[in-house]
């Protein structure tokens, strides 16, 4: 694979430019994707922090959902911040009537885990994986991760042991939104699983 891979950024809504800019300052080529023909061209996939239910209505609408599904099945990287981590979840608690997710991470995963009192929160969180320094991830509307399958592996919790950021072969979510604090290192992790599956 030449050495700037091309990532889609799925664009139908949500914090799309955020992570463009996060991509490309990291040297990959950044495909907005909203039809299914883009999908084809790309290496891997970001879903956007936004609102699941409106990303899970205009992905059906747009005839991507199939598309996605089928993508994230045969091997594709993806990373999925936020609502791209719900989108991502095999099951979703508290959704919308009839939300739908993409499916492909084994994972049990609450919308809006945190309610209305505390919505959105900043903290410091190990992530061994990554190394030091700490991240500061910023929590917004957030979901949380509340039961994992057997494949998973736990990449970072809060203090009090709730699940914020999973890993599954080529699959990677977290709770929070790195896009937006200049934490680059989870993008890194992505793009080089990217790399590694060209
Ligand atoms: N609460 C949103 C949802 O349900 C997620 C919020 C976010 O992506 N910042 O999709």
């Amino acid at each position: 694979m030449a050495a700037s891979p091309r990532v889609g950024v799925l664009a139908l809504q949500g914090d799309v430019r955020e992570h463009a800019r996060v991509l490309t300052g990291l040297g990959a080529e950044v495909v907005l994707v909203r039809r299914p023909d883009e999908l084809a061209g790309i290496d891997g996939l970001v879903l956007p922090g936004g609102e699941s239910s409106v990303i899970d209505k205009l992905a059906r609408a747009f005839g991507m959902r199939e598309p996605l599904r089928d993508a994230i099945a045969g091997g594709m990287p993806v990373y999925g911040t936020c609502a791209g981590m719900i989108l991502l979840a095999d099951r979703i608690t508290d959704g919308i009537a009839g939300q739908e997710s993409f499916g492909g991470l084994d994972a049990t995963v609450r919308r809006n885990a945190f309610g209305s009192q505390v919505e959105s929160f900043e903290t410091d969180l190990e992530v061994g994986a990554l190394g030091a320094p700490p991240v500061h991830a910023v929590f917004i509307r957030a979901p949380l991760v509340e039961s994992v399958g057997p494949a998973v592996d736990v990449l970072a919790r809060l203090a009090d042991g709730r699940i914020v950021a999973v890993e599954q072969g080529a699959l990677l979510a977290t709770s929070f939104h790195p896009e937006v604090s200049g934490e680059t290192r989870f993008h890194e992790r992505f793009l080089a699983r990217v790399r590694a599956a060209g």
